[in-house]
Parts: structure tokens; C-alpha cells; sequence
């Protein structure tokens, strides 16, 4: 079986129909990128930035974020890495940074509503990641966007962090493509606006699943909510699939829900060809691409999604795995 994934680890995902799918590693620390690596990731759709944050005793400073993001970086190239900015608070904190004790952190001050609140801090990562930007493929990512006001805050400082840049003189690339996070209902039902200003997609199926179910992702007492077969949260990962695709940009899918290979086929059948997974989860996923056509895939999402439960969901895949293979 090792050597099996061994010789799966450089082929490409591609369909017996010959559609390319890019599969890609969701990594946190630099001790990932051997396992990405091993595993045959494509570059990487989501780095979590908040781990190398999380394992300091202060902010790091832009220099030591440069060389942080350009050792990332130089593991993956030529292929991209997407670097999500900070994206603390809900169960994530910094032994630093207090945050403000709530009621409810996870609808509360957390992730990009710190980076615009705390602009000092983010300047400072942003500036880390310009840097880099000039040493490979970088592709800037931001989490939990719940309106269009929010992109244009983190263009306005962006721009400016580029013109000091500028200032000094140091080479960064002038079209890092940015784009969002789409994990809140709220940017599901505007998707339409937000990808007007934005270069992709990345749809975080952990959060949507627990801001659409209103079921907290870490509470066993209500993890019978949290559930990716909702036909709620799969119309809504229809829905941003296809206003991206209509809008002719690319829209990927980063959640913990892409790992299981039928989950895979079903999301390849509603028409992402771009997935980001925990790296030992990619030879399996790969597997299974190859040895589909898109016709088999498209059936069984448009299937599903005429389903009207979540447990009809769940009997037509376990069935649809075993005929699958
Ligand atoms: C998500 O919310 O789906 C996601 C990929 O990000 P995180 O798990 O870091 O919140
Ligand atoms: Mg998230």
C-alpha cells in the first residue's frame, strides 16, 4: 500500500474523461511541508498563519514573517501557495494577544474582524507576505468576509502597504491575485457581489457547515447539526460554485469535508476542480479522481442535490461508494 501511494505521489489527478483536478495541501506549520510533499500536494490552498503565531511568545516581526512565508514558499515552487491571513479568536488564541472574554466567541471578534480592527498587526503580516511574494507564487487569502465593506477596507490597506513598499524600493509581485474565504451564509447570498472584487474562491466547508446549521463545530452535544449533508450547506456550496464559474474565476474548496473520497466525487460532480486537504488525505482523493469519468460525478451531484434530507444523502452515497468502487 506504501508503495502504491509512492507512485501515486507524481502522477496528476485527472479523470478518465481527462478533466485536470489540482489537489493541494491545507498546512499550519513548517513541518507540514515534508508531509504535503510526501504526499504529492500540488502547492497549497490554505496556510493557516496563525500557527506560527500561536507557537511564539510575541508578534512576529515582518522580517521574520518574510523568511517565514519565502521557506514556505521555495518548498512548493513552482506551484502556489495561498496564504490565509490570521485567523485567531473562536478557539484560536494567541498566549499574547487577551482577548475579550464572550459569550459567544465564535460570532464575535475574531479572524479578519481583528485584522481590520488591530491594522498595526495586520500591516505588519500583510507587509510579510509582500515581501515574499517576490520569491514565488503566492495567492492571498481572507477568512470569514461577511460583506463587500470588508473587502474594500483590506484593499485600502493593502494599497498602502504597497506604496511604502514602493517607497523603499523593495521588488514584490504588483498582481498577487487576492481572493476570500467563503465560510459564512452571509457571503454565500452575496457571492454574486463579493466575486466582482476578488481574483477566487475558497469555500471553508468547516465553518459554513457550523454558521448554516447554527451548530458549533466543536460541541459533541450538537455535532448530529453539524452535518455536510444538509441540503442546506450543499446548495449553498452549489450556489458559490457556480457564480464563480459564471464569473469565469476559480473557486476551491479547503474544508475537513473533501478529505472523504465520495464527499470528493461529489463536489467534483458540482464542478470544483480544486481541492485543498489535509496532506494524507490526497493519495486517496487522487485515487479516486482518476479511476472517474465526469459524467458518473455530474449524476450523482445532481442526484444529491434533488435529495431532500440529509440521511437520503447519506444512504445514496454510501451506495454510490460501493458502486464506484
Ligand atoms: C474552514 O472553515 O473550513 C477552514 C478551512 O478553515 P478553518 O478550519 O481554519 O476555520
Ligand atoms: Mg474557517
Amino acid at each position: 500500500r506504501l508503495r502504491e501511494l509512492e507512485e501515486l505521489r507524481d502522477v496528476p489527478a485527472v479523470t478518465l474523461d481527462g478533466e485536470q483536478v489540482w489537489l493541494r495541501a491545507n498546512i499550519g506549520l513548517l513541518s507540514d511541508i515534508r508531509i504535503a510533499q510526501a504526499n504529492g500536494a500540488e502547492g497549497v490552498g490554505l496556510y493557516r498563519t496563525e500557527f506560527p503565531y500561536m507557537t511564539r511568545s510575541a508578534f512576529p516581526s515582518r522580517d521574520a514573517l518574510f523568511s517565514l512565508y519565502r521557506r514556505v514558499l521555495e518548498g512548493f515552487s513552482p506551484n502556489p501557495v495561498t496564504i490565509r491571513t490570521l485567523d485567531i479568536g473562536g478557539d484560536k488564541t494567541l498566549p499574547y494577544f487577551p482577548m475579550p472574554k464572550e459569550d459567544n466567541p465564535f460570532m464575535g471578534w475574531r479572524s479578519i474582524r481583528v485584522s481590520l480592527e488591530r491594522e498595526d498587526i495586520f500591516r505588519v503580516q500583510l507587509a510579510g507576505i509582500l515581501l515574499a511574494s517576490a520569491h514565488g507564487k503566492i495567492k492571498l487569502m481572507f477568512p470569514m468576509v461577511s460583506s463587500i465593506g470588508e473587502i474594500w477596507q483590506i484593499k485600502k490597506i493593502m494599497n498602502e502597504v504597497r506604496s511604502e513598499l514602493s517607497r523603499e524600493g523593495v521588488p514584490f509581485d504588483q498582481n498577487l491575485e487576492l481572493g476570500i474565504m467563503v465560510e459564512l451564509p452571509a457571503a454565500v447570498q452575496t457571492a454574486h457581489i463579493l466575486i466582482r472584487e476578488v481574483d477566487f474562491f475558497s469555500i471553508g466547508t468547516n465553518d459554513l457547515i457550523q454558521y448554516t446549521m447554527a451548530a458549533d463545530r466543536n460541541n459533541p452535544k450538537v455535532s448530529r447539526y453539524y452535518d455536510p449533508y444538509q441540503p442546506a450547506v450543499l446548495h449553498s456550496i452549489k450556489r458559490v460554485v457556480d457564480t464563480a464559474t459564471a464569473a469565469g474565476k476559480p473557486v476551491s474548496i479547503c474544508g475537513e469535508m473533501a478529505a472523504d473520497p465520495i464527499n470528493a466525487v461529489l463536489l467534483f460532480g458540482m464542478g470544483i476542480r480544486e481541492f485543498s486537504l489535509s496532506a494524507p488525505s490526497i493519495p486517496v482523493v487522487k485515487q479516486t479522481i482518476r479511476a472517474l469519468s465526469s459524467t458518473m460525478a455530474e449524476e450523482v451531484a445532481r442526484e444529491v442535490l434533488a435529495l431532500e434530507s440529509s440521511g437520503a444523502v447519506r444512504a445514496y452515497l454510501l451506495d454510490a461508494r460501493t458502486r464506484l468502487g
